[in-house]
Parts: structure tokens; C-alpha cells; sequence
């Protein structure tokens, strides 16, 4: 695969869009933003496929507290949020801006959630990871949008439904998770395509799920065996609601890649747009 990582000219083949994509990645592990690989590639792609944001937001499963917090512009620095890892996965950077138009803009669309801005969080890397691949230039300001445990899931979905007007704003809507994330259980050993039944039935169950456009199923999958197995915690399965709630029914779903890791991770990476 040949990709162009000029980020500055539109290929000939991006689409010009109105509405900018509410996209959710399966983010996986942390050394991906060091080793490309079939997934990190899918992402570049995509985000070659249509036209460049004014701005991200980006909610991140890293980013999961109990109140309703945004980045600042003043404080976007990396967050090396993992511990463990080789040296090099600390000294990548991304230097990327915030925006403060976005941040106002948010507090304005999320007025009745209390959404404070705080200086005491960045760029995570569920964020990082993946904009790195996509927008290697971090020529697009990114503002992070904390996910907020003590919400209902409705709730989720319900602020990815207020924020889908920033789509006709420029802004690229960027859940970044995991479908299936079960780390006790996670083999690495196992490499990409040995995942376990229930990996594949979860995952499976949530691509019907969202092709159907049957959402509230998205609660009720988790309480089933194969749910609470690929869901033993909602960090990584809640920016999925975000990027749901941001959808429109005459948007296509499109699936950027799919694939699994280490047993128990999905990869499966989708977004709404058209
Ligand atoms: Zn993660």
C-alpha cells in the first residue's frame, strides 16, 4: 500500500464532504504508533480519503473521570498515560496545538452537563496513538472531551447527539477505544488473528448492531456472557456511544479495518459518514 503522508494537499480522490466523519478506532496497544502495522495503515488511509479538519475532538477511553472535563489549549502536551514500556514509546511526540474556539463551542453545545476546562490533563494516547498515523504533521488542534463514568449510557449517546453539529463545523468527531478489550485475559503471544469465541461473537454482534442502526441493543449486548467478557470494563466501550450518539441516519457506515489482537482485543475500527 502506497500512502501519502503530505497532509497539506488533498489527494484527488478525498471526498469533499459536508459533514466531517464521527469515526471510532479500536487504538489497541501503544507500540502501534511505533510499529505501523495493517490497522495503523487503514487509519492513514482513511483519513487521506477526505478532507482535512479544521479541528479533532477526541474522546478517549484513557480519559475516564467523573465529571465532564475538555483539554485547554494552553495545556495540550502528551500524556505517556501506560506504564512498562520501552523507552522509545516515551520520547514520541505530537506536537499539537488546542483549540480554544472548540473548547467554547463545547461548552456551549454541553451547557447542561457542567463541562469544566481543565488544565490538568492533555493529548492521551488513545488519542496520540492514532493521530500520529492519521495527521502525522499535528498540523490539526485537538481538544479532548473526558468521559464521564457517572453518566448513564443514554447519556453518552445523548452528548454524541449534541455534538454531531460540530461535523457541519469542520470538526472530526474521534471515539477511540476498544469493542472488545479484555487485558486480564489479553495474550500477546497469541499476535493478530487468534482471538477467542467471545472476542468474535462480541464484535461480531456489535458490527450487526451498528449496521442496523439498532442502537440501544448496545446496552443490552453487554449484559450477555460474551458482553461481559469483552466488556469487563466500559472505558474502552464508551467512545463507541460518543461516536454513535454524533451519527445521522442518512450517514453510511463504513469499516476502516477489523481484525483482533492478543485474544481478547477487537481492532475493529468504523465510521459514520457521507
Ligand atoms: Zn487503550
Amino acid at each position: 500500500m502506497t500512502l501519502n503522508n503530505n497532509q497539506n494537499s488533498i489527494p484527488e480522490n478525498a471526498r469533499s464532504l459536508n459533514l466531517m466523519p464521527a469515526m471510532f478506532i479500536g487504538h489497541g496497544n501503544p507500540m502501534f504508533v511505533l510499529n505501523p502495522n495493517r490497522w495503523t495503515e487503514s487509519w492513514q488511509e482513511y483519513a487521506l480519503s477526505f478532507e482535512k479538519p479544521k479541528a479533532i475532538l477526541s474522546i478517549s477511553a484513557h480519559w475516564f473521570k467523573k465529571q465532564s472535563m475538555i483539554t485547554v489549549s494552553t495545556s495540550s502536551e502528551l500524556i505517556y498515560d501506560f506504564y512498562g514500556f520501552p523507552q522509545e514509546l516515551y520520547e514520541v511526540k505530537y506536537p499539537v496545538s488546542g483549540s480554544a474556539w472548540l473548547e467554547d463551542r463545547l461548552q456551549e453545545l454541553l451547557k447542561n452537563y457542567n463541562v469544566s476546562k481543565t488544565d490538568s490533563w492533555g493529548i492521551d494516547h488513545g488519542t496520540w496513538t492514532v493521530l500520529k498515523h492519521m495527521y502525522p504533521k499535528a498540523d490539526i488542534p485537538v481538544t479532548q472531551l473526558s468521559v464521564n463514568y457517572t453518566l448513564d449510557i443514554d447519556q453518552h449517546l445523548k452528548i454524541g447527539n449534541l455534538l454531531k453539529v460540530l461535523r457541519n463545523e469542520g470538526v472530526l468527531i474521534l471515539g477511540s477505544g476498544n469493542i472488545v478489550h479484555n487485558l486480564r485475559q489479553a495474550s500477546f503471544d497469541l499476535g493478530f488473528d487468534s482471538p477467542y469465541d467471545y472476542t468474535v461473537t462480541f464484535d461480531e454482534s456489535v458490527s450487526n448492531i451498528l449496521l442496523d442502526r439498532n442502537f440501544s441493543a448496545l446496552t443490552e449486548v453487554l449484559s450477555l456472557k460474551e458482553g461481559k467478557l469483552s466488556v469487563p470494563t466500559l472505558d474502552h466501550y464508551l467512545p463507541l456511544l460518543y461516536v454513535v450518539g454524533a451519527s445521522e441516519p442518512e450517514d453510511e457506515l463504513t469499516t476502516i479495518c477489523k481484525g483482533y489482537d492478543a485474544g481478547s482485543l477487537s481492532m475493529r475500527s468504523v465510521s459514520f459518514s457521507r
